[in-house]
């Protein structure tokens, strides 16, 4: 089986999000990548790299700057004629090309795999995590997501894959452009790549009390900043920095939970991280079900200690 990843990234550094898909599409056959944008040599290069990589197709046009989806489909389309499966990284960036892939080449998207059982079988979650699908495609074309958190990062330095220059499939098909981005620019590390992660929910009162209680723990840690929808949705923090079935599906090496219940909708996003601390006044709350280690108490007198402590 050929497949073909796509390569995530910013204009200038290829995402982590990419080597989990390498993994992936290792496990079905052989990988090729492809690269689309605007002076992209450097992702290329870096593409190439990769560890079980054969081919880097590099689609480098004014048409593929900002990767649109609605560009970029049609040349994934073109590749697809060499190869048997497509896989993306399930991030917002992939979940809105690969969709888009399918319905092009009228197959079935195969969302979220956890694991490849077979070259058509696949387990994904459903029910917000709940349950396991085992699911088989019948499409001669396969089109995938691929759960990041679920697959060894393949190696990002030692492969030696050749580098191919594709034109584009079509020019722009002129059904959007690029306005503008607003990127939050933050010191701290990005939530889904992070080793650890503070996360604050609801009981951290207004977002002056936010950033008072969770950054400085979060800065000491080297942490990333996370929180639960109802933070998000109460203004504390952007929502990028949810976490949960509708937000961003993490699994840090530990994952400290502070004013947050433990909803089934958070659990989706956070409960393969490797240690969960969880801090919360109420005992019976059911982030505890899930902790490694749990803290009754309040939250104002214990993160403070926690942090001056360290
Ligand atoms: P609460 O449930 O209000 O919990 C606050 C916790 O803080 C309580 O356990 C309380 O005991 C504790 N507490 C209060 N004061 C203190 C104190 N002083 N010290 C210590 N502890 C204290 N939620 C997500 O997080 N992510 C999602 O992606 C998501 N997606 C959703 C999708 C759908 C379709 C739906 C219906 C809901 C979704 N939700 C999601 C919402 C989810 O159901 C919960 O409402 C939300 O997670 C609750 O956030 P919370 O734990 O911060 O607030």
């Amino acid at each position: 089986m050929k497949t073909l990843v796509w390569v995530e990234h910013d204009g200038g550094v290829l995402k982590d999000a990419t080597l989990a898909v390498v993994t992936a599409a290792s496990q079905l056959g052989e990988v090729d990548a492809v690269v689309a944008g605007k002076g992209v040599d450097a992702v290329a290069a870096a593409a190439a790299r990769i560890g079980g990589i054969v081919k880097v197709y590099v689609a480098d046009d004014d048409s593929y700057d900002h990767q649109l989806p609605e560009n970029v489909a049609p040349l994934i389309v073109a590749l697809m004629a060499d190869h048997d499966a497509f896989l993306a990284p399930a991030t917002s960036a992939g979940k809105n090309i690969a969709p888009r892939v399918a319905a092009l080449l009228d197959v079935m998207q195969i969302s979220d795999i956890l694991s490849v059982e077979a070259e058509d079988i696949f387990t994904r979650p459903t029910y917000a995590g709940n349950a396991i699908a085992t699911v088989r495609s019948k499409d001669a074309k396969k089109v995938i997501t691929v759960r990041g958190t679920a697959f060894e990062k393949a190696p990002d330095e030692g492969g030696n894959g050749t580098i191919a220059a594709v034109a584009g499939a079509a020019a722009s098909p002129g059904l959007s452009r690029f306005v503008g981005a607003e990127i939050v620019k933050s010191a701290r590390p990005e939530l889904t790549s992070a080793k650890v992660i503070v996360s604050g929910g609801r009981a951290l009162k207004d977002a002056a009390t936010f950033e008072k209680v969770i950054f400085p723990l979060a800065d000491k840690l080297g942490a990333a900043v996370g929180a639960s929808r109802a933070a998000v949705d109460a203004g504390y923090v952007p929502n990028d920095y949810q976490v949960g079935q509708t937000g961003k599906i993490v699994a840090p090496e530990v994952y400290l939970a502070i004013g947050i219940s433990g909803a089934i909708q958070h659990l989706a996003g956070m409960k393969d991280s490797k240690t969960i601390i969880a801090i919360n006044k109420d005992e019976d709350a059911p982030i505890f079900q899930v902790a490694d280690i749990g803290l009754v108490g309040d939250l104002f007198t214990i993160v403070p200690e926690l942090e001056a402590a360290l």
